[in-house]
This record gives C-alpha cells, structure tokens and sequence, in this order.
C-alpha cells in the first residue's frame, strides 16, 4: 500500500506542499532585507538595543533558512520516508515560526514600551505584511500556517491588551479573526490545491493508462481532426507505415505523413491514386473499409470509425500475410500447377475482358487443340515425360500465339482465343497458322517427339460470347477426332444439328439395349484355298426402327461414348456362344472386345458365363482386340488375355497395322492370330510396294508364331496374290462370303464341305 499522511494525502502530494514551502526564495530575502533594515531605522530612532538585537536575531535566522533551504534542493528525495519529509516540514516551520515570533515580539514590545505612532506602526506593519504573506509562501503546512500566525498576533495581543489603552485592547480583539481568517484562507488553498493535484495525478494515470494500451495494441491508430491532421497516433501505426517519431507527428497533415513515411515502398516515390483516392473515402465517410497495397510486402486493413465532434478515427493492421496467401491461391485457382497457363474459368475471365475491352476487333475466335496419342506418350514414356511434353507444348504455344490468351483446359487440351482487324476468314488463317507451328518435332528426356493435333475452331458473332462456345469447339474438335489426325476442323452450324441427332441416338441405342433389338451376324474365315470355314466373326446389327441399318462403326463408338458398350459385347458373346454351339465342332465363332471390356477381369465372368451355358468348348470361342485397346492399360490387359488363354480361348489381334504399335511390340502381345487390316490388301494390285509391304508384315508374324488372317479381301485378283505369295492362314472378305445370319452360316459349312477342296464364292 502507498504511504499516506494522517489526512489521507498521498506521500507524493505530501512531497509536493513540503517542497512548495522551500520555492520561491526570493520573497524570503525580500522580506528578510525589510526586515532587519525596519528594525534597524526603528533602534535609531529610540536607541533602544533590543530592536538591534532582535534585527541579528533576523540575520541569524535568515542564514540558518538558506542554509536548510540550500540543503533541501540539492538532496535526493526519491526514497524519502513520510518521516523525512515530515522532518524537513518541521525544519521550514522553525524557521518560519522563528521569524514569525520575532516579528510579533517586536511589535508586542513597540506597542507596551512606546507611545511612538512611527515605532509601531513601522514594527506593526512588516509584521502584518508578513501575515498577509503566510497565506501565499506557507499553504503547503497547516502547522506553518498556524504556528506563524499565532506567533505574530499573540505578542501583539497581548502588548495590546497591557497598553492600558481601551483602543489598543480593542484592536487586540479585532487581531484574532483576523489570524483565525488567514488560517482559514490557508486551509481553503491547501484544499484546493489538494484537489487539483489529486485530480490532475488521476488525469495522468489515466492518460498514462491510455497511452500504454494505445501503444501495445496490435493494430495501429489514428486519429485525425477535422482538417485531416493528426491528433493521436499509436507506435503501431509508426511502424507500420514507417513513420518517425510519434510525437513530431502530432498536428502533421496525414498526406504528409504518409508520403514521407510509406513513400520508398512506391515504384516512383509518389502515393499512387488508388490509395490517395481511398484514404479520401474513408476519410469522408464514404468507405467504412478499405484494404491498401502499399506494396507487395506492405497490404494494411483499414478501417474508419467517424468521431462525433468531427474527424476520424482509423484503424488498420497488417494483412500482407493473408493477402499473400490469398494471392497464392487465386493465382492456384487461375492458372494450372503444370504449364503455368490460366484454367478453364480463368481463361474463361480474361476472354470475356478482352472483348470487352477490344469492342474494335471485327473478328475474334477459339482455337482448341487436343494432342494426338497423348496417352501412348503417357503409356510407352510415362506420366513424367508425358508432363514434360505437356509443359513444352504449353511454352510453344505462347509462342507461336502471341498477345492472343492461351489457356490449358484439361489433360492434352489446349485453348487460345485471337482477335482480328481483319475478317473470319483472315481469323481462320492465322489460327491455321497456329495449329500447324505448334505440331512437329519435341525433344524431351532424350527422345523425339512426333506431335500433331486435332484442333477445333470456332468463329464468333461479333463480340458476343456465348456460354455455349465451349461445347461448339468440344463438337467441332470431335468431328476432326472422328476424320484422323492432325485435323483442324472450323465449326458449323450443321455439327449442332449432328450433335443432337447423336445425343437421339444415343436414347434410342439405351432403348434398343434395353429391348434386347440388336441382332449378330457373322462372317465366315475360310482357309486360303477356300475349302473350309474355320471360324465366323460375329458382328453386331442395329436396325433402328426409323433410320433404318445403323453402321456397328457408328453405334459401337456411341455406346463406347455412353459407357455401355459392355452391355453390347455381353449380348453378342452369349448370342454368338449360342448359335456357334449349334454349328459343326470345327467351326469357331470370333467376339469383337472394345477397350472398356478390357478395363477390368469382369469379362472374364462373362465369358464364363456364356460357355458353361451354351456348352461351346473354349477351344471354339475367339476374341478380337485391337491394338488400341491393348495400348490403354497393357499390363491389365495382358493378365485378361493370358487368363482367357489359359481357358484355350483364342486371341486376335484386330485391325492390325493401323494403330500405333506396329511391329515393334507385336511379340510381346499375348495374342495367336493377327487379323490384317484390309487398307493393307486395298492397292495390292496396283501397287508392288503395298504388296511387298503386306508381305513383310506376314513374314514377321509367321516368325511370332502368329496365324495369319487377312481381312478385307474383295476380288480374285487380290485373293490371287495373296495365295501366291502364301500371306495367309485364313481369308475373310466378300470374296468369299458376306456377313450373314447363324442358319445360313450352317448351310454354308455344310455347301462348303460338300465340295471339298476347291475354292467357292458363296454372295
Ligand atoms: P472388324 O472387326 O474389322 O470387322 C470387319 C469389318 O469388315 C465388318 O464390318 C465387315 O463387314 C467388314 N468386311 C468384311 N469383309 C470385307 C470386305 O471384303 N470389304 C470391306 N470393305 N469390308 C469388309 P462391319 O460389320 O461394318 O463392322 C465394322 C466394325 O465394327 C468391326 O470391324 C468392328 O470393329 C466393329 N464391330 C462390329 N461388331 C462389333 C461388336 O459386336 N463389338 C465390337 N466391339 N465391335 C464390333
Ligand atoms: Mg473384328
Ligand atoms: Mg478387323
């Protein structure tokens, strides 16, 4: 607990009326010269030496004051006790109190042993001057005040009252309100002083109070006045925007500040607008919040409270974390972690920016582009080098497009959008252009890279995007996916029409399924001199109900697209086990197999299924894959087939030549037959190198172990030199046979066998 006086005062106010008592030094000389000198012209006149004496007595005193008063300043009060200064107010009172009796002594004595006006009133005079002081020099001590007091009434009192003069003994009376009214008058300044400083060390605990909790928040403050200068500001807010000394600032113009202080975050030293122009709303009113980049490194919040007498009240803290975090995430969302090029909705963004901005531009248009093979390059190099090639693609086509906005929509697909001055057409050249550049040679990890792509492109209506752009280039990159590679395909209004026709079909193909409407014909393998059927390759019939026959080519690749294709190959195994199960035992049935039926074992149960309930020996089942669907996910792939040839299942290679593989990995395929495409067989007759090429292709294989079918075969010519040059095991093709219904395949082998050797044609 602090130390306390009797009356309740702190010691430090205490301290305080002490040391008022020692100020003011002057005043004490001053009265101490008129003092001496007084009595010293009153002994001249009477020739009395005690007016001598009393005026040493005066000197004394005074020295022995000045002496403690000397003391008192130069000592160390900082760890006085209450006792110490209760001391040295003690010390002063003597003093005082001393003067003070001598005064009242003098006058007392003038009054009783002179009847001389000058002697006392000249004694009687300093000693009320120095009355009327006390109040002013001695409020700081009640004890001085009183002592003093009594000590220059009381002597006069009482030489009043034993002057033998009614008049004197009448003033004597009226001296004791007159001490009692300085007394008081003393207590009332005491007190009110008292107050005051109580008061004002209040008001500078809670101003001290205030300032440390104005320091040590967390964001920083100012407050400015009406003219927009600053009133309060926290060390915080000093930090933050690298301003100098807090108190310097005060009544600084806010501009000002700022400018001095943030200014070397600015590119070029001045505050750009968008700060100046939001420090302004919210210093007006008109923005409550408001988040400003001083720099890259420096975002402050701000927010601004307006002060009811006027001015404002702004407070901010440092976000530039948080702005670099969300910084970072849009820049996630915007742009894709591989290439570096804006996304989907990003580049989605900016393209519906630069039309607005470029109202000018007569045509603008979107270039997709798809990379062909991508996934081989994936499959046969692996997903990091397939990356690698993506990150390439992406810088090259920055390129070759530039100030066109290029984006990476997913996987292999790429995007640019191009404005043109000039017409659609012009438009379409250039991004012809484009197409073309960014095809050719890429070198990653050591390898060469052939890349071509298929591309779709679409030319707008002037500056109208509609939300639909996105699906117009999607159709017009799919027609050029459907035409080969390397296709640049420019949309049309027709390809909307086809898009819903096919989304018809693919409703009516669901039906159909559901329905159980397809049908399965089949075309027999003969040997290559024509004698025997060896087995019949099963194809699927749509014949819709209004269109008439569908191409399996066609709906085969709708339900690939629709994910039902499985369904197909289910009913076209079990038809085909079915009907082959009726057929000769020499006879085989061979089932076409999509990619997706490759994608997982369950066509393994399948094919289970459908032997254990037709009773066909697996020996008779065989199954056509491509080389496309063994490129997808070979190591699958392979288990599938081995497990099906294990059964004493056999497996065809489909459509061989025209897909990737080639010769190259042909012995590693788990596979018996090789079905060669037909496009080998078109020109053999015209052409000696195709011929030489087929013939190649047949050798190779024979060294596998590979039976040989060759399909497609169509005229006696062709069949001809096929035989001559021994290219076959088997022969399928409309020189033989047409595809044609499970009954008249019986007939067939029954025809056929009855001739015997010998070749037939059978329409
Ligand atoms: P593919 O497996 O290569 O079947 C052979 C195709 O060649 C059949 O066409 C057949 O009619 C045709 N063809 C046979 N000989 C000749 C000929 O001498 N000249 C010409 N120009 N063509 C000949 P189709 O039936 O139109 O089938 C086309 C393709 O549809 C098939 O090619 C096969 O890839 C697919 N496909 C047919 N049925 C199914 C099925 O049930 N499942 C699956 N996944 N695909 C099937
Ligand atoms: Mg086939
Ligand atoms: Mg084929």
């Amino acid at each position: 607990m602090k130390a306390r006086t009797a009356d309740g005062a702190p010691k430090e106010v205490y301290l305080s009326f002490v040391s008022s008592l020692f100020d003011n030094r002057k005043t004490l000389f001053t009265g101490m010269v008129v003092h001496i000198l007084t009595y010293f012209v009153v002994y001249h006149k009477t020739q009395d030496p005690i007016f001598i004496l009393l005026s040493l007595a005066f000197a004394a005193i005074f020295a022995n004051r000045i002496y403690w008063f000397r003391r008192f300043t130069n000592v160390d009060k900082s760890r006085w006790t209450l006792d110490d200064i209760r001391s040295w107010e003690l010390r002063y009172v003597l003093g005082a109190a001393s003067t003070a009796a001598i005064l009242g002594i003098g006058s007392g004595y003038s009054i009783l042993a002179y009847e001389d006006t000058f002697v006392e009133l000249a004694c009687i005079s300093v000693t009320m001057a120095s009355m009327v002081s006390i109040v002013g020099r001695n409020y700081g001590s009640s004890l001085a005040v009183n002592l003093q007091s009594l000590a220059c009434c009381v002597p006069i009192i009482i030489g009043a009252l034993f002057a033998n003069d009614p008049y004197k003994m009448l003033l004597s009376v009226m001296l004791v309100p007159f001490m009692l009214t300085t007394q008081a008058m003393a207590k009332g300044v005491r007190e009110f002083l008292y107050e005051n400083v109580i008061a004002s060390r209040e008001m500078k605990k809670i101003a001290g109070s205030f300032d440390t909790a104005l320091n040590n928040m967390t964001h920083g403050l100012i407050m400015l006045d009406t003219e927009r200068r600053i009133q309060v500001i926290n060390r915080k807010a000093c930090q933050l925007l690298h301003l100098g000394d807090r108190e310097r600032l005060k009544g600084c113009d806010l501009d000002v500040a700022l400018r001095y202080g943030v200014r070397h975050t600015f590119v070029d030293g001045s505050m750009p607008d968008l700060i100046q122009k939001q420090l302004t709303q919210l210093v007006d009113g008109s923005l409550s919040r408001a988040v400003m980049a001083f720099s890259d490194d420096l975002v402050l919040e701000f927010s601004a409270n307006r002060r009811p007498e006027g001015g404002v009240v702004l407070i901010f803290e440092d976000v530039t974390a948080r702005a670099q975090a969300e910084r970072r995430i849009l820049h996630m969302v915007r742009f894709d972690a591989l290439t570096g090029l804006p996304q989907r909705s990003y580049f989605g963004e900016l393209v519906r920016e630069r039309i607005e901005q470029e109202q000018e531009a007569v045509s603008t248009g979107f270039l997709l582009l798809d990379v062909d093979g991508f996934k081989h390059v994936n499959d046969m190099k692996g997903y990091a080098t397939g990356d690698r090639l993506l990150v390439a693609i992406g810088k090259r086509l920055m390129q070759v497009a530039p100030g066109d906005i290029v984006g990476h929509l997913v996987g292999d697909q790429f995007v640019v959008f191009a404005s043109s001055g000039e017409g659609g057409e012009a438009l379409i050249e250039r991004l012809r252009g484009i197409h073309a550049d960014l095809g050719g040679t890429y070198e990653i990890d050591d390898t060469t890279f052939r890349i071509s792509f298929n591309a779709g492109c679409l030319i707008l209506e002037q500056g109208a995007l509609a939300d639909e752009w996105q699906i117009k280039l999607d159709l017009a990159l799919f027609e050029s996916k459907s035409r080969g590679s390397g296709i640049l395909t420019v949309f049309a209004e027709e390809m909307d029409a086809r898009y819903v026709e096919r989304q018809k079909l693919k409703d009516d193909l669901r039906e159909a399924l559901e329905n159980r409407a397809l049908s399965v014909v089949y075309q027999p393998m003969f040997t290559a001199d024509g004698s025997r059927i060896a087995c019949c390759e099963a194809l699927a019939r749509w014949n819709h109900p209004g269109k008439g026959f569908i191409p399996p080519n066609i709906f085969i690749q709708i339900a690939e697209e629709m994910g039902v294709v499985r369904e197909v190959t289910h009913f076209v195994i079990e038809q085909a086990c079915r009907d082959a199960a009726r057929w000769p035992e020499g006879v085989g049935v061979s089932v076409n197999l999509s990619v997706q039926d490759l994608r997982d074992d369950g066509i393994l149960a399948v094919v289970r299924k459908a032997l254990a309930e037709t009773g066909l020996r697996a020996s008779r089942l065989h199954l056509e894959v491509t080389e496309s669907s063994l490129i997808e996910e070979l190591a699958t792939v392979r288990d599938i087939l081995e497990e099906l040839r294990r059964w004493g299942i056999t497996i065809a290679i489909d459509d061989f030549g025209t897909g990737f593989s080639s010769l190259s990995y042909l012995d590693s395929l788990p596979a018996d037959v090789v079905k060669i495409d037909r496009s080998f067989v078109r020109d053999i007759g015209e052409d000696s190198r195709r011929l030489k090429l087929l013939h190649g292709i047949v050798h190779l294989s024979r060294q596998l172990d590979l039976q040989i079918v060759i399909e497609g075969v169509e005229t006696e010519e062709q069949l001809a030199l096929i035989n001559r040059h021994r290219c076959a095991d088997l022969i399928q093709g409309y020189v033989y046979a047409m595809p044609q219904s499970a009954t008249d395949i019986m007939d067939l082998v029954e025809r056929t066998k009855k001739r015997g050797r010998g070749r037939m044609h059978v329409a």
